[in-house]
């Protein structure tokens, strides 16, 4: 089965403008600022997409495009001013940062209450605790896939192909509270085809075309596709070699239109989870 990443979004975002809908009537308005420093086009596509999706939903938004000179003291400032502006609910930077910013120092400035990118260090430990209120928008959003697939995680091996602090990470800590038996691959991994083998479900977030190949796994395996790569034809694909491997799958995510619009679309439930934290809803 292809997973409609777009179509549970969909679900997601609706439920997220009922809930604005609710708060608004009570004189709350959630607000989303997202800072990009720099030109990149890919980054710039995606505030602009983050922009879109607070539209749909009804969360008043800021971006601010700063140059990519900004200095790190000015960037802490603006943090500092959106820490306490009320009508700001959710602060977000985009990465990646310009190399003379510290991305670690920055994390620590963002209010934790209002970190819906789950940046700040006192976030990322209560995912390892297991009471996070804020979870890391891409790992929610792939639990969000499981759960609405009914897919269920209880025992099963799972397989992380990534390391990241974003992704590959936090998506092993949830797959562990779902009570999974979790395996962190990266690229010093030996033997990572007879890893894969093994598993149940695969989540790949390495970022690299036709990675997951149909020997690397087994039949009725879950494979969650969270790569974005761009072809030398401008069109994007994921790190599963989809068409030979679809077939073997149980359930599979297609790259667009799976991982993807959940990001986004867990980024708003985020700037409406902080929001009703901050008023103790
Ligand atoms: P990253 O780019 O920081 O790192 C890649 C990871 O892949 C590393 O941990 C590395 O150890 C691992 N890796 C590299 N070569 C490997 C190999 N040969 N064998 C096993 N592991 C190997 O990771 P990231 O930021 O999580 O991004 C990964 C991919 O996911 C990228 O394509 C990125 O664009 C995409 N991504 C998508 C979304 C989304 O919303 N769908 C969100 C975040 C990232």
């Amino acid at each position: 089965m292809i997973i409609n990443g777009k179509n549970i979004a969909a679900k997601i975002k609706t439920q997220v403008k009922n809930e604005v809908e609710e708060l608004k009537k009570q004189g709350i308005t959630p607000g989303l600022a997202v800072i990009l420093i720099g030109e990149d086009p890919a980054s710039k596509i995606y505030v602009n997409n983050k922009k879109k999706a607070c539209e749909e939903t009804g969360i008043y938004s800021e971006e601010y495009f700063l140059p990519k000179s900004t200095s790190q003291k000015d960037l802490i400032n603006l943090i500092k001013k959106l820490n306490s502006n009320n009508s700001i609910n959710g602060i977000l930077t985009q990465l990646p940062l310009p190399n003379h910013i510290d991305e670690h120092e920055i994390a620590n400035y963002i209010d934790p209450q209002k970190d819906v990118d789950v940046f700040n260090p006192s976030n990322i430990g209560k995912i390892m605790t297991g009471d996070a209120k804020l979870l890391p928008c891409t790992p929610a959003g792939i639990i969000e896939i499981l759960d609405h697939e009914k897919i269920s995680v209880d025992g099963k091996n799972c397989v992380v192909i990534g390391r990241s602090n974003i992704v590959g990470k936090p998506i092993a800590l949830l797959l562990l509270q779902k009570n999974g038996t979790v395996t962190i691959c990266h690229s010093k991994t030996k033997n990572l085809k007879e890893i894969c083998q093994m598993a149940d479900i695969i989540i790949s977030a390495v970022g690299k075309p036709c990675f997951v190949t149909k020997d690397m796994i087994k039949k009725e395996t879950v494979v969650i596709d969270v790569g974005i790569n761009r072809k030398s034809d401008g069109t994007i694909c994921g790190d599963v070699d989809f068409e030979n491997v679809a077939p073997l799958t149980s359930y599979i995510t297609p790259v667009p239109g799976g991982v993807g619009p959940m990001t986004i679309a867990m980024l708003m439930k985020n700037t409406l989870i902080a929001t009703k934290l901050q008023n103790n809803i």
